[in-house]
């Protein structure tokens, strides 16, 4: 509840970024706010049992960090293309504006049987999270859910990353 009313509160709607039509969800004030992001990561946290945290560039990983931590496990930056030295594991997406790729090292982690939770900040079409639970598989690893700090309806996105993590995953909110 205390991460619902930070949201509540803190989160700015910006019209018509980054196109026209789109109503852009800019969470920087939440993370900013030293109450919004303990209870934001409080919330996400919470109850997961998992080996490894992968965060989506870039909210995600300010996220991802702060999680990983309080869960004990270390974090894995889940990169836009370009960014990580060879070589990589890739996974191609439709976004809700635009085609996006994202990428983890391919040999220099050891994901293979690794419980992962995946966190992002939002959650639109679910093309993100989807990609990265692609890539996650990719390496071996299971992943085990994944938590955003706010869904976005009418997109989808919750049954697209309920078609794309294996059955059982959890989907937080
Ligand atoms: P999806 O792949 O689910 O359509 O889009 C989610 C990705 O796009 C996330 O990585 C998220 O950061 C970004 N995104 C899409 N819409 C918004 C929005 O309204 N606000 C913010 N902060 N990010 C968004």
């Amino acid at each position: 509840q205390r991460a619902r009313d930070a949201i509540g509160a803190l989160t700015r709607s910006v019209a018509d970024f980054p196109t026209t039509g789109v109503i852009f969800r800019d969470l920087t004030p939440v993370l900013a706010d030293a109450e919004g992001f303990a209870a934001v990561v409080e919330a996400l946290s919470e109850g997961f049992e998992v080996d490894a945290v992968a965060g989506i560039d870039a909210r995600g990983f300010l996220l991802g960090g702060a999680i990983a931590h309080r869960l004990g496990v270390g974090v894995v930056a889940v990169r836009k293309t370009g960014k990580l030295p060879p070589p990589v594991l890739a996974c191609t997406y439709d976004l809700e504006y635009g085609t996006a790729t994202l990428e983890i090292p391919a040999s220099a982690l050891d994901l293979d049987g690794a419980r992962v939770l995946i966190i992002d900040d939002v959650l639109a079409t679910g093309g993100t999270i989807a990609a990265t639970a692609s890539l996650l598989a990719q390496a071996g690893a299971a992943v085990a859910g994944t938590a955003v700090v706010l869904e976005l309806d009418g997109l989808g996105g919750r049954a697209a990353v309920e078609s794309a993590l294996p059955e059982g995953a959890a989907i937080r909110a």
